[in-house]
C-alpha cells in the first residue's frame, strides 16, 4: 500500500486526533489495555514520552475501559539534570507522578570506557529500575514512548548488523511474567509527535547530559531512512505497513515454516509461483493432506 503525503499542514487539533487514532489502533490491535490496569508511564522528559503520557491520560478519561496512568521519571544522576522542570509540569496539571532518583550515571561511567557508547548499559539499568518500580507502585504494565520511526530503524539495524529480521514488540511480558511492557505509539510518526510536542511547548529535558557518544549505526540508518523518505515520500509508512503484513512463506526461516506447519508456498490461483510480486497463500501440511 502506498501512502501519499498530504501537502497541507494539519492543524494542532487534527494532529492530535491523528496521533490519538494511531495510538488507539495499536492499543486495539494488540489488546494493550484491559479493565483495572494500572499503567506506569515512563516519562523521560523527551517529546515522545510527553506525547504518550498526554494521550494516555486523555484516553483514560474517555475510554469505556477503566485504567489508571502513573507517570514516572527516573533521575539517573546525570550532572545538572533539571528534573524539577518535569516535576513542576506534572504538579501544575495535577497528574499522578513520581520522580525517582537512582544514580546509574556513576555505574555507567565506571563500567564503560569514555569513548564508547553508554546507552546499552544505561538503558538496561533503567529498564530494571522500571520493572522494580512497577511492582512497588502496584502497576501491572509499563508504557514506553517508542514510535514508528524507532520501530523501523530497529528493523533495519537488526537486518543490517544482527542478521535478524525483527523490529520491536508492541507488547512484551517480562521474564518473571508479572509486568507487561507496552509501546502504544508504534503506529505514530515521529514527525507528527515532534510537531505536536513543539505546539504544546512541553518542558523538554536535554538528553546530552550523560556525555555519551551517539550510536553510529543508529545514526547511519536514521540518516539513510531520512534521505529515502525525502526522495520517496511515504516510504516509512510503507515500511510500517510491511511490518503489519508479513508473509512467512517468503522468508527463509525453516523453523518458522515448521512452527506454522507449512509445506509449500502456492500462488492464489493454484499455479506455480512465478515471481516476487505474485500473491501467495500459505499451504499447511494439513491442507495438502486433505487435498490428497
Ligand atoms: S543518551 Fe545517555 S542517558 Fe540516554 S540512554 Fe544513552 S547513556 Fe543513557
Amino acid at each position: 500500500m502506498t501512502v501519499s503525503r498530504c501537502s497541507v499542514e494539519p492543524t494542532h487539533s487534527e494532529r492530535r486526533v491523528r496521533l490519538a487514532r494511531a495510538m488507539g489502533r495499536a492499543i486495539a490491535d494488540f489488546s494493550m489495555i484491559a479493565d483495572g490496569d494500572r499503567i506506569l508511564c515512563a516519562v523521560s522528559g523527551g517529546k515522545d514520552s510527553y506525547v504518550m503520557h498526554d494521550l494516555l491520560v486523555d484516553l483514560a478519561r474517555r475510554a469505556p475501559v477503566r485504567f489508571e496512568v502513573l507517570a514516572v521519571n527516573i533521575d539517573q544522576g546525570h550532572p545538572g539534570y533539571p528534573g524539577e522542570r518535569l516535576e513542576s509540569y506534572m504538579a501544575e496539571r495535577g497528574y499522578a507522578f513520581r520522580m525517582v532518583r537512582e544514580d546509574t550515571y556513576s555505574i555507567v561511567q565506571e563500567k564503560i570506557p569514555a569513548a564508547k557508547t553508554k546507552c546499552s548499559l544505561c538503558s538496561r539499568l533503567r529498564r530494571g529500575i522500571l520493572y522494580r518500580l512497577a511492582r512497588e507502585l502496584g502497576c501491572n504494565k509499563i508504557a514506553l514512548g517508542h514510535h514508528r520511526d524507532d520501530v523501523i530503524v530497529t528493523l533495519m539495524l537488526n537486518l543490517f548488523f544482527s542478521g535478524q529480521l525483527k523490529a520491536m514488540p508492541p507488547k512484551l511480558v517480562c521474564d518473571e511474567g508479572d509486568v507487561i511492557v507496552l509501546r502504544p505509539l508504534v503506529y505514530c510518526a515521529e514527525d507528527d509527535i515532534a510537531a505536536y510536542a513543539r505546539e504544546r511547548g512541553y518542558p523538554i529535558l536535554p538528553c546530552t547530559l550523560c556525555g555519551s557518544q551517539p550510536n553510529l549505526q543508529r545514526k547511519v540508518v536514521n540518516d539513510l531512512l531520512g534521505d529515502l523518505e525525502a526522495r520517496h515520500p511515504g516510504l516509512k509508512q510503507n515500511m510500517l505497513a510491511a511490518l503489519r503484513n508479513v508473509r512467512p512463506s517468503h522468508l527463509l526461516d525453516a523453523e518458522l515454516w515448521q512452527k506454522l506447519d507449512l509445506a509449500v508456498a502456492r500462488s492464489l490461483d493454484g499455479g506455480p509461483v512465478e515471481g516476487p510480486h505474485e500473491e501467495l497463500q500459505l499451504v499447511s501440511l494439513d491442507r495438502l493432506r486433505d487435498a490428497g
